[in-house]
């Protein structure tokens, strides 16, 4: 299984095509079960051989090139191999990234030129408007002479309708075009966004970490960054459904939010874990702001609106570093993310800070 994918380069479903030898196999596994038993091994084998952590985006990625649904990665990585380097975190990530980056470029693209029609389509239409009402007088003047004069006279009134109608068609263009642009900023607006809690989501979250990092760098101010994640939430998934989990997530994401401010940026990192960016503090004092929120959070009783059954009380875990601490915004994401399993270890409902 191995040797396929990483040896020859040979994908992971002609491995199967090729080892299964019909229907089924003697334990009675149909290829299609075996086919995705294989793709399983072959996304688990990318992920230890090339020693990346088991997240959403490296599963996605794994899923990509070994399951041959995002072949342009799949190209990438089988050129990546070719040069003898190995696949790193990093490099994964700037392979993502580079797929946000280029609809962030077509949509730059589309903003120029619907720009670029706007002040096109409002020129013509304003210099027909002008050659319309000349033209208006001119016709109505004629209208006393002879009879060719009057010939012309209508032939011009006819000439005049058609610009007419063209100025209004024009309009309706604008409009369209400012209804597109609408369409166009929603559509950014919604890929930096998670729909659950209205946050920002991890993208827009890291670009905004790495512009902090270099401004706060700069003007040498604190920065420092914290990662929350709800305790025992399965078991609020298990007991209550996954629709009052989703109200618990919105729930914390409000309570995250009601401290966020010009220095304080908070984010849903995915699932039920968040991210918060403190400019102007630093480690400690980030840990006794969140803390605050974890109290208060913590104190309240949750009701199941579905049945009226008693929730309890909801509490979450954070890890906090401090951005400077470490060689690069990334690694003191990760010193937050090890400082939260310890407060997990501690007995959870707790900040901790990182070592
Ligand atoms: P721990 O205290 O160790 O964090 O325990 P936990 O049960 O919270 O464990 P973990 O953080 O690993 O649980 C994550 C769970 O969150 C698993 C997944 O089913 C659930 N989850 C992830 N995203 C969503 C979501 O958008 N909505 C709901 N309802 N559940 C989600
Ligand atoms: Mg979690
Ligand atoms: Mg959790």
């Amino acid at each position: 299984m191995f040797k396929g994918l990483f040896s020859n380069g040979g994908s992971a479903r002609n491995a199967v095509a090729s080892d299964s030898k019909g229907p089924h196999d003697k334990d009675g596994a149909s290829a299609r079960d075996l086919a995705r038993r294989q793709l399983v091994d072959d996304i688990g084998a990318f992920l230890i051989a090339n020693d990346l952590e088991i997240s959403e985006s490296n599963l996605a990625a794994a899923l990509g090139i070994c399951g041959g649904s995002n072949p342009a990665l799949a190209r990438r990585y089988t050129e990546l191999r070719a040069t003898g380097n190995p696949v790193t975190q990093a490099w994964l990530d700037e392979q993502l990234r580079g797929v946000d980056d280029s609809i962030a470029k077509i949509a730059d693209k589309l903003d120029r030129s619907l720009e670029s029609f706007a002040s096109t389509s409002r020129d013509a239409r304003n210099t027909a408007a002008q050659y319309s009402s000349e033209m208006q007088v001119h016709a109505d003047k004629a209208g006393d002479e002879r009879e060719e004069i009057r010939n012309l006279a209508t032939l011009a009134m006819a000439m005049l309708e058609r610009t007419q109608h063209l100025e209004q068609e024009m309009h309706r263009s604008e409009r369209e075009a400012a209804t597109l642009r609408r369409s166009l900023a929603k559509a950014r607006r919604d890929a930096d966004h998670d729909h659950l809690t209205g946050l920002p989501n991890r993208r827009a979250f890291e670009g905004l970490l790495e512009r902090q990092y270099l401004e706060a760098n700069k003007s040498h101010d604190a920065l420092s960054v914290a990662f929350c994640d709800i305790d025992n939430f399965k078991r609020i998934n298990d007991i209550h459904g996954h629709d009052t989990g989703d109200r618990v997530i919105q729930a914390i994401a409000g309570a995250l939010a009601k401290i966020s401010n010009d220095n304080c940026h908070v984010a849903r990192h995915g699932g039920e874990e968040f991210v918060l960016l403190f400019r102007g503090l630093d480690k400690a004092e980030a840990v006794l702001r969140l803390d605050d929120v974890r109290e208060t959070f913590a104190k309240r009783n949750f009701i199941n609106r579905q049945n009226d059954e008693p929730i309890g009380q909801i509490s979450f875990s954070a890890g906090v570093a401090d951005v400077f601490a470490y060689p690069s915004s990334r690694d003191a994401l990760k010193a937050a993310d090890v400082a939260l399993y310890a407060a997990k270890a501690q007995g959870r409902n707790r900040v901790v800070a990182a070592e």
